[in-house]
């Protein structure tokens, strides 16, 4: 490794960060994390913190996890790469998928086709949705309905059904026949309704009524999260999804659930989906599936589409896919992540932890009149909503969440920003004086503001 100087020198020259401007990467370097342990990293300048974020909601078993690591070095010795394009396979690939689908079976799904990440599942998803209309005999199904606040991936299809219009404007125009309905947000929602379960309810009217102004035959699928994340940790009411399920099913509408973030147990069960008691027809998963070590995602296929495709002629072959599709490395990082996953039962420490962690911040709410929202309580996923003033629900200023931020990682704790919201979705082996290091580090930011 080069030192610190040059690394330090060179941070943002060449290397453009993803979701920052250019030059103010250049003029506010990024911290450099040099090396993790446990749920802890460490920056170039020897400074630890407790990663609240999770490297970016996916580090799930932490950074340490030996049998993962392991299984990766086995499989670049073994076979470091080959194709899975229709006319080849490999044994990682081919045991991978079934772990997988044995993982996710109590959901409905039947198929796995894997892709390199979570954008790349969200088109896989979409493009598959599509087609299954097609194969159906009803092709004038092409548009999606999906939720504002909603995060999807960059794509332009995954960007299409986004709900959040940073994302969106500067790549417009984004694929046609893409609307969305208000989030299930009872903090701020265009009802000014505060009940969560009134929220769904007039939510699911409006899904009801976007339906009937497209017309059902022209529709091919919702993608929604369980509980949206990027958007802010919004979680909605239990009733919800079940909700949205019903009208699908009703309209002959595909529910895609995307579990990218809420897959492999950090919502306190194994799927989002499950956790809300609801099976989706496709489900876009990545992160979690390998903890982080290796970039890999997986559309997951349920039933019901899988059996569309594979009685269909000619018509039903999958132009779609990609070079490191089912990748050997990757595949043995799956096999070997879900063995641990389950192993060691992350579900259940994310529900308990996850309470924890939520319980502290809502201490923090009663403590500080800057903090608008709380949100979470089911798993690892908590959000906080900032404000400047609390009675106009004014959004916080950038430069104060930055104040926090950086006050709170010099108190011990890594936490993420997305807009005006602290995000934190710690790895699902957190310890529960680590979660007490990170609500005293918020604590010392909330402070400092
Ligand atoms: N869907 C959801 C729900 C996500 O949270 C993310 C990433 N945070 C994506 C899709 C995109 O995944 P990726 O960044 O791996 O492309």
């Amino acid at each position: 490794m080069k030192d610190a100087n040059f690394l330090k020198e060179n941070n943002a020259r060449q290397l453009w960060h993803p979701m920052g401007h250019p030059r103010e990467m250049q003029e506010q370097p990024p911290k450099i994390i040099t090396g993790a342990e446990g749920v802890k990293i460490t920056d170039i300048d020897g400074h630890t913190a407790v990663d609240a974020v999770g490297g970016l909601w996916c580090v799930n078993l932490g950074y340490s996890n030996q049998v993962v690591k392991d299984a990766i070095s086995a499989q670049l010795q073994d076979l470091p790469y080959y194709s899975a394009f229709a006319g080849s396979s490999n044994p990682a690939a081919i045991e991978a998928a079934y772990a997988v689908q044995e993982f996710f079976a109590e959901d409905g799904i039947e198929r796995v086709f894997f892709t390199s990440g979570g954008s790349d599942s969200v088109e896989t998803c979409m493009r598959l949705a599509r087609q299954y209309h097609r194969l159906r005999g009803e092709p004038t199904r092409t548009k999606f309905i999906s939720l504002k606040k909603g995060y999807h991936g960059t794509h332009f299809g995954g960007a299409s059904v986004n709900g959040n219009n940073r994302f969106r404007i500067n790549y417009e125009p984004l694929l046609p026949g893409c609307f969305h309905l208000p989030a299930p947000y009872p903090y701020r929602n265009p009802f000014n309704e505060t009940d969560p379960a009134k929220l769904a309810q007039l939510i699911a009217q409006a899904f009801e009524d976007e339906i009937a102004f497209q017309g059902a035959n022209t529709i091919a699928a919702l993608i929604m999260e369980p509980i949206l994340g990027a958007g802010g940790v919004i979680v909605p009411d239990a009733t919800f999804m079940p909700l949205m399920r019903e009208i699908c099913d009703r309209h002959g509408i595909l529910l895609i659930s995307d579990e990218v973030i809420t897959g492999f147990g950090r919502t306190g069960h194994w799927s989002g989906a499950r956790h809300w008691g609801v099976k989706p027809d496709m489900m876009s998963t990545a992160k979690g599936i390998t903890s982080g070590y290796f970039p890999v995602g997986a559309a997951l296929i349920g039933g019901k589409v899988a059996e569309v495709f594979e009685s269909s002629d000619a018509e039903g072959a999958i132009y779609h896919g990609y070079t490191y599709s089912a990748h050997p490395v990757g595949a043995a990082a799956v096999t070997a992540c879900l063995s641990e996953t389950l192993r060691l039962d992350t579900k259940t420490n994310a529900a308990a932890r996850g309470a924890q962690l939520f319980e502290g911040v809502q201490r923090l709410a009663k403590k500080y009149d800057i903090i608008g929202d709380v949100r979470g309580g089911h798993g690892l996923m908590t959000g906080i909503e900032l404000v400047s003033d609390k009675a106009a629900k004014t959004p916080m200023d950038m430069d104060t969440m930055k104040r926090i931020h950086q006050t709170a990682y010099e108190a011990g704790a890594m936490v993420r920003l997305g807009a005006h919201n602290i995000l934190m979705s710690p790895p699902l082996t957190i310890t529960e004086p680590e979660v007490n290091v990170i609500v005293k580090a918020l604590d010392a930011g909330f402070a400092a503001a």
